[in-house]
Order: structure tokens, then C-alpha cells, then sequence
């Protein structure tokens, strides 16, 4: 939509308020309303002004006054607000300078792919995320612990407590085989069809929703591939859709990626593909029918994959799920057959069109601007490059002997060490401007005061298991 035929579809929808949302720098969602009657065509242009000072990660600007410019083609119904509301995606200006701020995680995607676009490799990044996410009864704070949180599930009763009153023996699930039986054994059926119908309504489309593997309700809505900005866009209205109806059922959503010890955990599986000129690039002669770009690009994923992990998998329970024996990679490696590898090249079609790359490390708590251009990133400095990823990994990579194992690069194993990885390899992030080096450093501090020292200082609940009695 043009701002003029936003303007006009409020009007025949009865609209009466306009909700402008951007994404902070962690990745959450924020916004602000204003009167549907203060929605003028100028808007669009000249931005609104907020105080962007406490926005999480923006505070050391020195200007907190900040605009924000609504983003026509993102526009949408609420399906959630009680009076018609309007939804819409907003880019960040400063005000004095009109340039677009550098701390904008939308920014930072939109430079990303006009970065490809300038190099004249590609004219397209298409992104398909599966994400993945839990729905629980509650989240409740655990004061017997001191300082956890532990989550209750219809299915299993309390987890990390009570665990043997479970209620509901009947249609159960049993461990690990959650992937993919009928209701009544999937209980989540109808919250998740009801979510997948709001996501269609919203403008965004849906390729099939499924119980995951975990018991506790684990849930996957796929996503019809797009371009990656129009990706990370609908990423975060997935979640607001996602979260918004378990809210609505009583129930919470919980994106965080492996809230249970001992049972699965959520990735955000992401697949990539360039193309040109309506021609897909990825499709070729080479191993599982990949083109020569296509396997740089995986060279480049493999080469960056450490310093990658600070963006796709940026919290300290990220690391949590990146351990051997719950499909999640463990092994920086690519193979077409197979799921414990960091890359996977699917197989279902021999189209060309569906060529493509599937990164599995990447989960949900990201932010997928960031994630998805610091991966394109990766691509384009494998392409430039030539960056070879070697040979495909064909075994399954769990089963190997140690003496094969040594050889293969490992995924970091915390948040600190990823950390680590990109404050020493970020010089591919830098090019076309497109990171800028104070980008990069905000991350790192923001990630290692917020989160690695934070969970560092406290006692951790499984602590007073091991130590309380010494
Ligand atoms: N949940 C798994 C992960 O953590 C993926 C399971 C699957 O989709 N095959 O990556
Ligand atoms: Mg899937
Ligand atoms: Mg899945
Ligand atoms: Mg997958």
C-alpha cells in the first residue's frame, strides 16, 4: 500500500487507532499509538518523535529524540486491539541529521541487502525461518529456589518440580514423540490453527503449523519463504500473533530456546537462497545439485559460523540447546541427508526454484534483522571469496568415533565464547557499512553486562541440588 491508499483503507475499515511499532536492539517489539485522525499523508515523510533514550541498547546516544517513519507496506489489522487499530513497521531517523540510525536492527537488514544488491552478486536474499516455541500453562516464580522460574504444562504437571503428580495419563504423549500424532494426543491443535489463521489474516502467509518433537507442548508454524526484510518483519508479528493467542487461552508462549533440561529444544531452522533476476543462484551441478556460489556461500556460514552465533543465538540459554542428541547442530559441518549437521541441503524437490541452504543453528530468541543480515553477510564474504566449505559430512555426526570428531569444527558452548568469536572476526560484518564497528561493540558489551555477568553472578536453582548439603 501506497500512504494514501493506508490512509484511505482506515477509513473503510473504521479505523481508530494507529499503532506504530520498531524493534529495540535485543529484539522485543515496542511501540506507541496515536489517533487514527493524526495519521496524515506528511507522517509518512516528516516521521513522529519519541524519546529514544530508554529504548534497551540505545541509551548512550547523546540526541534521544528520535523519529519514527511508518512503513506503509507493513500495514495491518490488529487482531488483538479492541478498538480497529492499525499496525504498522516503522524505520528510525535521527531528526537532525535525517539519516537513518545505525542502531536500527531494521536499519542495519535494509543496508544488508542493498549491500548484495551493490555488488551485483544477487538482487534477492529469500529467508524461510521455522521457528519453534513452547506453550505452557504458566511461568512461575520459584521462591523455593531463591532465584528460579520454572514453567507448568498441562501436559506434565510442574516442571523441575512435582514432577510425579502428572494428571492426564490418558492420550499422553510419550518422551520424544511429540512430532506428530492426532489430537487428542496434540493438544495444542486448535490454538495453533487459530494462530496460523490470524497470521494469514495479517498478511502473512503460512506453508503448515505441526506439534514439535518436546511434550510440553512444543509448536512449529512454517512460514512461506520471502525476502529477507519482509522476513524479519513477519517474524516479529509471528510472535506477537503467537504469544497474543496463548495469552488469550490462559496460556504463555515461550520463545526461549531450550527451557527444559532433558527434552527437546526451539531452533529457527533458517533457509537461504539467492537469486537474480528472477533466476535462482543456489541450483547447479556440484554436491546435492548446488551451484559453486551456493557452496561458498556455505564455505562463508561454516568460516563465520562462532561469530555468527553472537547474533543467531545471542542469550545464555542458547547455549543450552547446541549440545549432541536433540536434532539441534553441535558440529560446524554440511551434509544433504543430515539433521545433526550445521547445514543441511534439503532434498524434497529437484525444482531449481526450491535450491536452497538449510542453517540449523539459528533459534528464536534472536533478532531476525540482525541474525539474517549477519548470516547474508557470511554468504556474500564466502561468494566473494571463494571460500570452499570442504567435504560433506555424510554420517550421522552423534555416532562418530572421537579420532573423526576432533577434526570437526564445534558450535561455541556459551554465549561468552560466541561473544568471543565475533569481538575477533567481525570484519565481514563491517563492509557496505552495513554493522558499523559501534553496532558491534554495543552487542558485545550490552550482551556481556546484561546477560553473561548477570546469570554469571547469581546462583543458579540446580546449584542448591549439588552444594546445599557440602
Ligand atoms: N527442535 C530442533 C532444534 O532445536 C529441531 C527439530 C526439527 O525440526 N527437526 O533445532
Ligand atoms: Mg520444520
Ligand atoms: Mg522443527
Ligand atoms: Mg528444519
Amino acid at each position: 500500500m501506497t500512504p494514501k491508499e493506508v490512509i484511505a483503507f482506515c477509513r473503510e475499515k473504521g479505523v481508530k487507532s494507529v499503532d506504530l511499532r520498531f524493534m529495540d536492539f535485543p529484539g522485543v517489539w515496542q511501540h506507541f499509538t496515536i489517533p487514527v485522525t493524526a495519521l496524515t499523508e506528511d507522517v509518512f515523510e516528516d516521521g513522529l518523535g519519541f524519546d529514544g533514550s530508554s529504548i534497551r541498547g540505545w541509551q548512550r546516544i547523546n540526541e534521544s529524540d528520535m523519529l519514527v517513519l511508518p512503513q506503509p507496506d507493513t500495514a495491518a489489522l490488529d487482531p488483538f486491539a479492541e478498538i480497529p487499530t492499525l499496525m504498522m513497521i516503522c524505520n528510525i531517523q535521527d531528526p537532525v541529521t535525517r539519516e537513518d540510525y545505525s542502531r536500527d536492527p531494521r536499519n542495519v537488514a535494509r543496508k544488508a541487502v542493498n549491500y548484495l544488491k551493490s555488488l551485483g552478486i544477487a538482487d534477492t536474499c529469500y529467508v524461510g525461518p521455522e521457528v519453534e516455541f513452547f506453550i505452557f500453562d504458566d511461568i512461575r516464580y520459584d521462591q523455593t529456589s531463591h532465584c528460579g522460574y520454572y514453567f507448568v504444562d498441562s501436559v506434565e504437571g510442574e516442571w523441575n518440580r512435582g514432577r510425579d503428580e502428572k494428571p492426564n495419563l490418558g492420550y499422553k504423549l510419550r518422551h520424544k514423540e511429540g512430532y506428530f500424532p492426532v489430537p487428542p494426543a496434540d493438544q495444542m491443535f486448535n490454538i495453533r490453527n487459530e494462530m496460523m489463521q490470524l497470521m494469514i489474516e495479517c498478511g502473512v502467509p503460512v506453508e503448515a503449523q505441526h506439534h514439535e518433537v518436546a511434550t510440553a507442548g512444543q509448536s512449529e508454524i512454517d512460514l512461506r519463504f520471502d525476502e529477507l526484510v519482509t522476513m524479519a518483519d513477519r517474524v516479529m508479528v509471528y510472535k506477537y500473533i503467537v504469544k497474543n493467542v496463548a495469552r488469550r487461552h490462559n496460556k504463555v508462549a515461550v520463545f526461549m530456546p531450550k527451557p527444559i533440561f532433558g527434552d527437546n529444544g526451539s531452533g529457527m531452522h533458517t533457509h537461504l537462497s539467492l537469486w537474480k533476476k528472477g533466476q535462482p543462484l543456489f541450483a547447479g551441478s556440484g554436491y546435492a545439485g548446488l551451484s559453486d556460489i551456493a557452496l561458498y556461500a556455505i564455505g562463508g556460514l561454516l568460516k563465520h559460523a562462532p561469530a555468527l552465533c553472537a547474533f543467531t543465538n545471542p542469550t545464555t540459554n542458547s547455549y543450552k540447546r547446541l549440545v549432541p542428541g536433540y536434532e539441534a547442530p553441535v558440529n560446524l559441518a554440511y551434509s544433504q541427508r543430515n539433521r545433526s549437521a550445521a547445514i543441511r541441503i534439503p532434498m524434497y524437490s529437484a525444482n531449481p526454484k526450491a535450491k536452497r541452504i538449510e542453517f540449523r543453528c539459528p533459534d528464536p530468541s534472536c533478532n531476525p534483522y540482525l541474525a539474517f543480515a549477519a548470516m547474508l553477510m557470511a554468504m556474500i564474504d564466502g561468494i566473494q571469496n571463494k571460500i570452499h566449505p570442504g567435504d560433506p559430512l555424510d554420517k550421522d555426526i552423534y555416532d562418530l568415533p572421537p579420532e573423526e570428531l576432533q577434526n570437526i569444527p564445534k558450535t561455541p558452548g556459551s554465549l561468552e565464547e560466541a561473544l568471543n568469536a565475533l569481538r575477533n572476526d567481525h570484519e565481514f560484518l563491517l563492509r557496505g557499512d552495513v554493522f558499523t564497528p559501534d553496532v558491534i561493540d554495543t552487542w558485545i558489551w550490552y550482551k556481556m553486562t546484561n546477560e553473561v555477568d548477570a546469570i554469571r553472578l547469581r546462583p543458579h536453582p540446580y546449584e542448591f541440588c549439588l552444594y546445599a548439603d557440602i
